[in-house]
């Protein structure tokens, strides 16, 4: 059986990376706005234009994702990566803040530990894979082992130096690993989008010095995103190569316009909305025997 990706409305598409296709990331605009579709060209209008979009998805979504739990069919897997301060975790709650914390979890990925350095690499993701009917949000994912570890192989698992990250191959090897689990996983009924989040150098300074120049965003600054700003460029290689070996039809990579937050936040939202739509689930229907039980068991209560 072949698997198939997603189902996402049109002007979606524009943002998806091209299967089998080398990604350059100076070809993709971080402050895009599509202007076009929203038949404007007035930034306020846009921001206010796709405001409205955010809030008519987060309704949609609260919706989408009860269908997706009363069937009880499908998983939905959210994978959103993107440099320090792309604005993930703003992401995470723009979007979701409409949908029932019972049908959603959030997993965010850090440094691992010793137990999880013991284990193969997809352990820790594995574990906490979302069920059918929930919706998992992976904040970092197992991407950061083809990201943060490809530019600083130091920090990676000790691995015997026969199949470690100094021999030919190895790299390429992860990412048909990764795509290998995520076709057993969309072959078994997760649908799976996955975002990049976006934005130039120049934005991440603006949002570094921000956090530095507000006492309450104090706790947000970390030292070491100065210190991995350093490696800038060498992100955006990784991050080339793992979208261009890793974008599949069946579990795409979404390359969101990320400086400005109002767009990439509904790009996000709009997203997820049309792929759970795009399952066509309804709810489960009731065979008569069993409707006839539910009258018998109504009828009985109200004439306690
Ligand atoms: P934050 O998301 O800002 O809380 O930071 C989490 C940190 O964990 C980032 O610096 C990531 O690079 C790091 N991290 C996440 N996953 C891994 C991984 N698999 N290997 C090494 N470092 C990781
Ligand atoms: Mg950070």
């Amino acid at each position: 059986m072949d698997v198939s990706g997603p189902m996402v409305r049109k002007y979606l598409r524009q943002f998806v990376a091209e299967p089998k296709k080398k990604i350059r990331l100076k070809k993709y605009d971080t402050a895009r706005v599509p202007y076009k579709e929203l038949s404007t060209e007035s930034d306020d209008e846009a921001k206010t234009l796709l405001q409205d979009l955010l809030d008519k998805n987060r309704r949609e979504l609260a919706r989408a994702q009860d269908l997706l739990a009363a069937s009880g069919q499908y998983s939905i897997l959210i994978v959103l990566q993107g440099m320090d301060t792309s604005g993930k975790d703003g992401t995470i709650r723009h979007v979701m803040s409409g949908v029932n914390p019972q049908g959603c979890a959030v997993h965010s990925f850090k440094v691992p530990g010793a137990e999880e350095h013991a284990h193969d690499f997809l352990w820790r993701y594995e574990k906490v894979l979302p069920e059918r009917g929930m919706i998992g949000i992976f904040n970092r994912s197992y991407y950061e082992d083809v990201l943060v570890v490809h530019v600083h192989p130091d920090r990676m698992e000790l691995l015997p130096s026969a199949i470690g990250p100094g021999n030919t191959g190895f790299w390429e090897g992860r990412y048909k690993d990764i795509n290998a689990f995520e076709k057993h996983l969309v072959r078994n009924g997760t649908v799976i989008l996955k975002f990049f989040l976006h934005i130039s150098k120049d934005e991440q300074k603006r949002r570094l010095l921000d956090r530095l120049s507000n006492q309450e965003k104090y706790w947000k600054f970390s030292f070491t995103d100065i210190a991995e700003r350093q490696y800038w460029d060498q992100y955006l290689v990784a991050y080339e190569e793992m979208l261009s070996a890793t974008s599949t039809g069946y579990a795409p990579w979404f390359i969101v316009p990320a400086d400005y937050k109002w767009v990439a936040r509904t790009v996000v939202a709009e997203a997820i909305t049309s792929a759970i739509e795009g399952l066509h689930l309804s709810y489960p229907v009731f065979p008569e025997e069993k409707i006839r039980e539910l009258e018998e068991a109504k009828k009985g209560l109200e004439q306690e």
